[in-house]
């Protein structure tokens, strides 16, 4: 399905991130997995694709900082000679009441899940454009389409990729460049581990599949967008939520 297909994916060592990665490489992509400091997790990932036969390095990058996303992209084209697919899925939370918000906090929020991802998809573009073919993928939330309690910074960050996806798919388009984004609803990883009990009960409650997904079934929908099974596809938001929202 990726065979030879040369993949970034940012934020790779856990959760989606390292089911996108793992999956890939099995479609026989050849992966390159980003993080930004725990190198531990990724050692344990990059033997799990190798035993498995798969292809796979580690490069270290904060996708926040520019100098950082721009050798992330670089060395991943100097690696492989190549660059097909990138995934911008590197995110985080930092949820308060709309009142208790730090700025700080607001600003966090919008470096990594904004802004990382302009970083990454400008200098990825450099390449795809004169290979005149490529595909991104963004990482977004339901939560950027219906907004959520608590997450002003995180909804706001969202809303905003799923703008930026639209916009680039635009700019790209006439180049074979395609550019989509992935909506996961409740997804069981690290980041929703931090919520409480009773908050997965009452979100299980509303959710119509009546359980979390797993990242696995994200990563499903974002390897069919970077295949060529999705050449016709750009501009588009999949939400990948147990019908969550519709
Ligand atoms: P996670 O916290 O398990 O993984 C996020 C990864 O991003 C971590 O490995 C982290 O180290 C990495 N990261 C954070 N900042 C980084 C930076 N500056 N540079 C490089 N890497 C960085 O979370 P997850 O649940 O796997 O989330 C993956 C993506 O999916 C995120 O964009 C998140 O917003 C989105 N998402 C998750 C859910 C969910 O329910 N889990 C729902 C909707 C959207």
């Amino acid at each position: 399905m990726l065979n030879g297909k040369v993949a970034v994916i940012t934020g790779a060592g856990r959760g989606i991130g390292r089911a996108i990665a793992l999956q890939f490489a099995e479609y026989g992509a050849k992966v390159v997995i980003n993080y930004r400091s725990s190198i531990g997790q990724v050692e344990e990932l990059l033997t799990t694709i190798k035993n498995a036969g798969g292809e796979a390095i580690a490069i270290q990058a904060d996708i926040s900082r520019e100098e950082e996303a721009k050798k992330l992209i670089e060395e991943a084209k100097k690696h492989f000679g190549r660059l097909d697919v990138l995934v911008n899925n590197a995110g985080i939370t930092k949820d308060n009441l709309l009142m208790r918000m730090s700025e700080d906090d607001f600003n966090s929020v919008m470096d990594i899940n904004l802004k990382g991802t302009f970083l990454c998809t400008k200098h990825a573009a450099t390449i795809m454009l004169k290979q005149r073919s490529g595909k991104i993928i963004n990482i977004s939330s339901v939560v950027g389409l219906t907004g959520n309690m608590g997450q002003a910074n995180y909804a706001a960050s969202k809303a905003g990729v799923i703008g930026m996806t639209k916009a680039v798919a635009r700019e790209l388009a006439c180049r074979g460049i395609t550019v989509n984004a992935v909506a996961p609803g409740f997804i069981e990883t690290d980041m929703t581990d931090q919520l409480s009990e009773k908050v997965k009960e009452a979100t299980i409650a509303s959710i119509p599949l009546k359980r979390y997904g797993v990242a696995s079934e994200v990563a499903n929908v974002v390897s069919f967008l970077a295949s060529e099974a999705a050449n016709y596809i750009t501009g588009q938001v999949l939400q990948v939520d147990g019908g969550l929202v519709m």
